[in-house]
C-alpha cells in the first residue's frame, strides 16, 4: 500500500492537493502534516500530525515508522514573505528540501514531489513564452532558493537515483483557502473583495502581466506528473508549466462582467519589483510533449467557477 506524506499540507496548495491524494489513493494512505495544531481541523478525512520539517529526527521517525513510500514536500517561505525574512527563507526552503532528499535516498522512497516556481526566472530571462532552458538570474531569495532546489533535485536523481519530480508553478489561484504571502496573491484577494461588494486596492500596476493557473489545473498537473511512468519524466530539475496569463486590469474586467459596480484602484508596492522580474508568459511545450499536459481553464471560465463557489468557503463574502 502507498503511504504518502504531505509536508505543509495546510497551505493554499496542500489543502486541495492532500484531499485529491486521499480521493485517489484512499484516506488511510495519506498523512497530512503541518506546523500548527490548529491545522488539524482541515483534515477530518485523513490522518494529521503536527510536524516541523526542520525537525530532521522527527521527520525521519515518521518516514521510518509509517513506512512512507512518497513525500509531497510543500512547506516553504513564499516570495513576498521571503523578501522580509531572507535568511530565514533561505534556511527553511533549502534545508527542508535537503532533509527530504536525504530521507528519500536513505529509505529508497518510490517518489518525491517538490514544487518550484516561475520565481526561478529573473530580469534577464526572456519575458514572453519563457523557454524551459534559458538564463535564470533570480533576484529574490525565494527565486534563488527555488533555483538551487532545482539543481539539488536533479543532482539527487542523477547521483542517487532519487525519483524526484517538480513543476515550476505560475501564480496559483484557488478559492478554498487564503494565499500564503506570494506576489500573485492579489488574484485571489480580488474575488473576495468583489463578492463582499468592496473596492479592491491592487498592489500591482494595471498592466502587470504574470503567468497564473487555476488550482484544479495545478492539482491535475501535479497528479499527472506524479503518475507518469518514470522513464517518460525527462526533466529532473523542474518542468515549465503554463495555464493562463493576465494583468490586474484583465482579471478586474473579467469579474466586472458579473459584478458591474465593482471598482479597483492601483497602489503598487514592493511586490511590483518582484513581478517585474518574472516572465509574462511561459512555454510549457516540454510538459505537453513528455506527459501530455494541457490546462482546462482560461480567465473567464476560472472567474465564473470562483464567483460561484467561493461563498461556500468564505460565507462572510456572501
Ligand atoms: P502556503 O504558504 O499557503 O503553505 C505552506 C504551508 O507550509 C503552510 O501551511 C505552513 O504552515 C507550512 N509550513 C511552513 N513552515 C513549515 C515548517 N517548518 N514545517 C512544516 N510546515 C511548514 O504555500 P502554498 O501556496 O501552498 O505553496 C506550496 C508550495 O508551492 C511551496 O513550495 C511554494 O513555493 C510552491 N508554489 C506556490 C505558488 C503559489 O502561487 N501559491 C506558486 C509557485 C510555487
Amino acid at each position: 500500500m502507498e503511504k504518502i506524506l504531505v509536508i505543509g499540507a495546510a497551505g493554499q496548495l496542500g489543502s486541495e492537493l492532500t484531499k485529491s491524494l486521499a480521493d485517489l489513493y484512499g484516506s488511510e494512505s495519506v498523512i497530512a502534516t503541518d506546523l500548527q495544531e490548529s491545522a488539524r481541523s482541515k483534515f477530518d478525512y485523513c490522518r494529521f500530525e503536527v510536524l516541523d520539517v526542520m525537525n530532521k529526527d522527527g521527520l525521519r521517525d515518521l518516514v521510518k515508522n509509517e513506512k512512507v513510500t512518497q513525500i509531497y514536500h510543500l512547506a516553504a517561505v513564499l516570495s513576498a514573505t521571503g523578501e522580509k525574512k531572507p535568511i530565514f527563507a533561505w534556511h527553511l526552503n533549502m534545508e527542508s528540501l535537503l532533509h527530504v532528499l536525504e530521507l528519500a535516498k536513505e529509505f529508497k522512497l518510490e517518489k518525491v514531489y517538490w514544487p518550484s516556481s516561475i520565481a526561478v526566472f529573473g530580469p534577464n530571462t526572456p519575458k514572453i513564452n519563457t523557454p524551459q532552458y534559458c538564463v535564470k538570474e533570480p533576484n529574490t531569495v525565494y527565486g534563488i532558493s527555488k533555483q538551487a532546489g532545482e539543481r539539488w533535485c536533479e543532482y539527487y536523481f542523477q547521483k542517487f537515483n532519487v525519483d524526484v519530480r517538480s513543476l515550476r508553478y505560475p501564480g496559483l489561484i484557488g478559492y478554498k483557502s487564503l494565499p500564503g504571502g506570494g506576489t500573485t496573491d492579489y488574484a485571489v484577494d480580488i474575488y473576495h473583495k468583489a463578492l463582499a461588494g468592496q473596492k479592491f486596492s491592487c498592489f500591482l500596476k494595471e498592466d502587470s502581466y504574470l503567468p497564473m493557473m487555476y488550482m484544479p489545473d495545478a492539482i491535475k498537473a501535479t497528479l499527472d506528473l506524479m503518475n507518469t511512468p518514470r522513464e517518460l519524466v525527462k526533466i529532473r530539475s523542474s518542468y515549465n508549466l503554463s495555464g493562463m496569463t493576465f494583468s490586474p486590469k484583465e482579471i478586474f474586467e473579467s469579474i466586472k462582467k458579473h459584478h458591474p459596480s465593482f471598482e479597483i484602484e492601483y497602489q503598487p508596492d514592493f511586490r511590483q519589483a518582484i513581478a517585474d522580474s518574472w516572465p509574462d508568459s511561459i512555454d510549457d511545450s516540454c510538459a505537453r510533449k513528455d506527459w501530455g499536459w494541457k490546462p482546462d481553464y482560461d480567465l473567464d471560465s476560472m472567474t465564473l467557477d470562483i464567483l460561484k463557489n467561493l461563498p461556500d468557503y468564505f460565507p462572510v463574502a456572501k
